[in-house]
């Protein structure tokens, strides 16, 4: 018995079915004496849908009148889980993200949670009521409703469990858990009993879709844990925590993100300083870089590669070629990283040549390479990425 915390995504939600199916475990957390508040994102695709109408209207829309469209799809879902669960005869009350106690910084389209108020959510505990929250949305410091960015309902139920010390947190999504690559692709995945919280940054930050990262970011630092696990089988998920079992695993995941350009930089001045002035000219832009490679200087010039995300591949030619008056810049979106991720390879050697044999051995080319601690990244060409992924996947978890 306590407080638990429970998030459901948007297929969680998608029609009058499933809602009644999650308003049937919430009422099960409830009639065991719990008290539980809910978290619920959008019905399945209404916030891209809200996206579109808006298109429709007007293209550039200012982020504060998106703000106050997509927030309504949330608005729906709790109103309609809280009907269902009034429908079966239990105390519910749905609350919109102010109401809850949602402050956040001004960043429309992105805001980040500044506090949880929880006087309201407490009373409302304290009346008996199952609180139905809707995610991804609170409010600014001009009154105004702001969303918390795609996928931002996850960061939503981990405040509420900062907030006030739940017992538990538990993100309810269409999948079982956290896998050791994506299950629907990659044969032989195996589900991940435990995971530590920068595993799980990494391999959220890597496109691995299954919590948020802002979410993992703030269980971390206020020591939140998170199980994820299915609402449509009652089966045990993953714990994401601070201290995780190794279950004899060298990495957690393979990961796969085809969300990348790779910008060369050809011939510039083999110089001091020009590190340093190309990339605070990307920052300056908000422009983040992820893997960067150069090359031995000769003839008194060098090349600079690196990599970002896919949508800022063209600006971040135009700042470079605007920069230094350089015209051999090129952009190439044909590319995905693909990477291994666990901190097991901390105290093991051979992961990377694992992971290179692997890519070898399907006569894959690494264009790149990058490493952490927990994390070593290639960049290849996007046509093999798929291949690679099983090829690096089947290295670590052989399918017996
Ligand atoms: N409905 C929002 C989205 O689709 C927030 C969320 O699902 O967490 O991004
Ligand atoms: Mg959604």
């Amino acid at each position: 018995m306590g407080l638990i915390v429970q998030k459901f995504g948007g297929s969680s939600v998608a029609d009058a079915a499933r809602v009644r199916n999650v308003a049937s475990i919430i009422i099960d957390t409830y009639k065991q004496g719990n008290d539980v508040i809910a978290v619920v994102s959008a019905q399945g695709d209404t916030t891209d849908d809200l996206i579109e109408k808006a298109a429709e209207l007007n293209p550039k829309a200012s982020k504060r009148e998106m703000d106050s469209l997509l927030s309504a799809g949330e608005q729906m879902s709790s109103a309609l889980l809280a009907m269902a669960i009034e429908a079966e005869g239990y105390p519910v009350v749905s609350l919109l993200g102010w109401q809850a106690g949602f402050r956040t910084d001004n960043v429309y389209g992105s805001a980040r949670i500044k506090t949880v108020q929880p006087e309201r959510l407490k009373n409302e505990i304290g009346k008996g009521n199952i609180v139905i929250v809707a995610g991804f949305q609170g409010l600014n410091g001009f009154d105004d409703i702001t969303t918390l960015g795609r996928g931002g309902s996850d960061t939503s139920a981990v405040a509420i469990a900062a907030s006030l010390h739940a017992d538990r947190c538990q993100i309810f999504t269409d999948v079982e858990g956290v896998y050791t690559a994506d299950p629907r692709k990659v044969e032989g995945t195996k589900k991940l009993s435990e995971i530590t919280y920068d595993e799980m940054l990494e391999l959220a930050t890597l496109g691995a879709q299954v919590l948020n990262n802002r979410s993992v970011e703030m269980a971390k630092k206020y020591n939140v844990e998170v199980e994820v696990l299915s609402s449509l089988k009652r089966v045990p998920g993953t714990i994401v925590k601070e201290v995780a079992k190794m279950e004899k695993m060298l990495i957690r995941g393979v990961t796969k993100d085809a969300d990348v350009a790779r910008i060369s930089v050809i011939g510039v001045p083999n110089t001091p300083g020009i590190a340093f002035k190309l990339f605070s000219k990307l920052a300056a832009k908000n422009i983040n870089v992820d893997i960067i490679l150069q090359s031995v200087g000769r003839d008194d010039t060098k090349d600079i590669t690196f990599t970002v995300a896919k949508a800022n591949g063209e600006l971040a030619v135009e700042t470079i070629k605007g920069a230094f008056d350089l015209t051999d810049v090129v952009c190439d979106t044909n590319v995905a990283k693909v990477s291994v991720v666990g901190a097991g390879m901390e105290t093991h050697p051979g992961t990377a040549s694992k992971m290179f044999e692997a890519l070898y051995e399907k006569d894959i080319n690494i264009q790149m390479i990058s490493t952490s601690e927990i994390k070593i990244s290639v960049l290849i060409d996007l046509a093999d990425a798929d291949k690679a992924v099983a090829a690096v996947h089947n290295a670590f978890f052989p399918v017996d």
